[in-house]
């Protein structure tokens, strides 16, 4: 994929569309051609031509080309968190909820003498499903919830830890994308730290675009999927791992098919996955890795979010919505709106006005608080955020919505 600059050049960003100049900016030059709606939503995002034109290949059982394209994957994402050396990086076919069972599953061991207890922290529906995912997996836990409005501290960390020896792992949400929260994963890893406790992080919303430093956090494993900030097809997942504490999982695993153990012991005897490997998703990955480089890699990933989101919001405001959580609160992923408090507002109406003009949302995770949410990763820019802005006050007028305060809670 080739990505352009512009500051005067006019191109079309559909083949239906041909007017408009575009302002300074990015454009995904190969999307000319998409004539189905932008996904602005979190997972699956919009990925480029280039991307799922890699995927027109087929490639045997053990070739050359994919067990080097697999290198290379592996390689770029241990290399993104600067953990060259001590971290090696597993891929696991399936979405990133498998790659959080595989880690949990493979490194907290359950039982025997080295039985291990994991506080899994919650603020939101994916803090919750690793709840749900330990229990399952019959993974000792506590929990520690903490309001999805408000930040949690450290010191709640501290306690939760102190008041049960037996944990022995933290699991923390980087960005809980239910709400669009930024947790303080750079707070925590320095207390685990400090205290000795393993850390996994689920960076499944932000790896790519917000910086993870591995010599600095520490981690025992980064969960990562190819989707989301990476911009690949969905379907491939990746545990970032330490490898000293990977090395002591062998046989911990209540999985076979999610032995992160198994997995990467086979993969550095073979370079190649246990069964099937996922050939048009790993040539679809490197191809999205090379567009991440070539983009300015996670610095200005970072940006193009950033700007995106900032329109998003700025733009949502001006026409009156009101946001979940306050700006400094969340990463530039997902922003959540309240729905607006009008008789004439529903949100199917929004929903199908939006996709009729181009655009995917979402609805809120949080039922009770009667929002809906609006997301900018993928291949969107901050034009086409200033598109879906005008679309959104389009229908808005259509369905004759005047007013945009806060709706009653728990009615959606
Ligand atoms: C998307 C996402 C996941 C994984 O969801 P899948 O449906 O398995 O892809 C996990 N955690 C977070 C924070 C996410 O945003």
């Amino acid at each position: 994929m080739q990505i352009f600059y512009f500051d005067t050049l006019e191109l079309p960003r559909r083949l239906s569309e041909t007017a408009g100049a575009f302002p300074r900016g990015l454009c995904f030059m190969n999307d000319d051609v998409r004539d189905e709606p932008l996904l602005l939503t979190p997972g699956p995002c919009s990925i480029s031509m280039a991307v799922k034109q890699a995927m027109l290949h087929d490639l045997a059982f053990g070739e050359a080309a994919i067990v080097a394209k697999v290198k290379e994957a592996r390689d770029y994402l241990v290399a993104l968190c600067r953990g060259d050396g001590d971290y090696t990086a597993v891929p696991l076919q399936g979405t990133g909820t498998y790659a959080v069972e595989a880690a949990i599953g493979t490194l907290v061991p359950r039982d025997g003498p080295t039985a291990g207890k994991l506080l899994i922290h919650s603020n939101g529906v994916y803090g919750d499903r690793i709840v749900d995912v330990c229990r399952q997996m019959r993974v000792p836990y506590a929990v520690l919830a903490t309001t999805p409005l408000e930040r949690p501290t450290v010191e709640q960390f501290e306690q939760a830890i102190a008041a049960d020896p037996a944990i022995s792992h933290v699991a923390v949400v980087h960005c809980e994308t239910s709400t669009g929260m930024l947790n303080p994963v750079d707070e925590i890893a320095a207390l685990c730290r400090r205290l000795g406790k393993g850390l996994l992080i689920d960076a499944i919303a932000t790896f790519g675009f917000v910086e993870l430093d591995a010599r600095r956090l520490g981690f025992d494993a980064v969960i990562v999927s190819a989707n989301k900030g990476l911009q690949s097809a969905p379907g491939l997942s990746w545990v970032i791992a330490r490898r000293d504490a990977l090395a002591r999982c062998k046989g911990h695993s209540w999985s076979h098919s999610l032995d992160l153990w198994d997995q990467h012991d086979h993969m550095e005897r073979t370079g190649q996955f246990r069964f099937t490997p996922p050939t048009h998703l790993v040539l679809a990955f490197c191809e999205a890795l090379k567009e991440h480089n070539e983009e300015g890699g996670i610095a200005a990933r970072g940006r193009r979010y950033g700007a995106s989101w900032r329109r998003l919001v700025d733009g949502m405001r001006q026409m009156g919505f009101q946001t979940l959580l306050p700006d400094e609160l969340c990463a530039s992923i997902v922003a959540t709106f309240h729905n607006p408090d009008d008789p004439n507002y529903s949100f199917k109406k929004l929903y199908d006005g939006m996709k009729a003009r181009g655009f995917v949302i979402f609805p809120g995770r949080l039922a009770a608080a009667n929002t809906f949410r609006i997301a900018c990763i993928g291949v969107v820019t901050e034009r086409d955020i200033g598109r879906a802005m005008d679309a959104l006050a389009d229908v808005m007028r259509e369905m004759g919505v005047t007013r945009f305060g806060r709706g009653a809670a728990g009615t959606a």
